[in-house]
């Protein structure tokens, strides 16, 4: 259960520390201007978003895999539908650019969640 709630938690792209807290200020991941402002620390329990400058790059590594992760039904899905090679790249472009911004969010999220655990003495906040 608790595997699940830290996996709901890190979806919904919550505070690794209370599952309470937004970890990004701004809900609409579309809005490029600002897909990437996070708060200096949670609302809810004050857990540090941004560890140490620089901290977010190995956060490439994350999405590097849930790219690749997106590519494997990506492809069964084309060779189902017998799309050419041309369609499935068109299919995984049109995916791949509509999922970008939650990917650059939740591989943030997923590379803090590697160094922060639930604390449940933290989980007090409302919001
Ligand atoms: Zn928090």
């Amino acid at each position: 259960m608790k595997a699940i709630n830290t996996l709901m938690a890190l979806v919904t792209l919550k505070c690794p520390k209370c599952h309470k807290g937004n970890m990004f200020i701004h809900p609409n991941m579309y809005s490029f201007k600002s897909t990437n402002d996070m708060p200096e620390d949670c609302p809810c329990c004050g857990q540090i978003m941004k560890p140490e400058p620089g901290f977010y790059y190995g956060a490439m590594y994350v999405s590097y895999a849930l790219s690749v992760a997106l590519f494997i039904p990506t492809f069964f899905i084309t060779v189902y539908f017998d799309l050419s090679y041309i369609g499935f790249l068109i299919f995984f472009s049109i995916i791949t650019v509509i999922l970008s911004p939650y990917f650059f969010r939740v591989s943030r999220a997923g590379y803090l969640y590697l160094f922060v655990r639930y604390d449940k003495s933290k989980a007090t906040c409302k919001h």
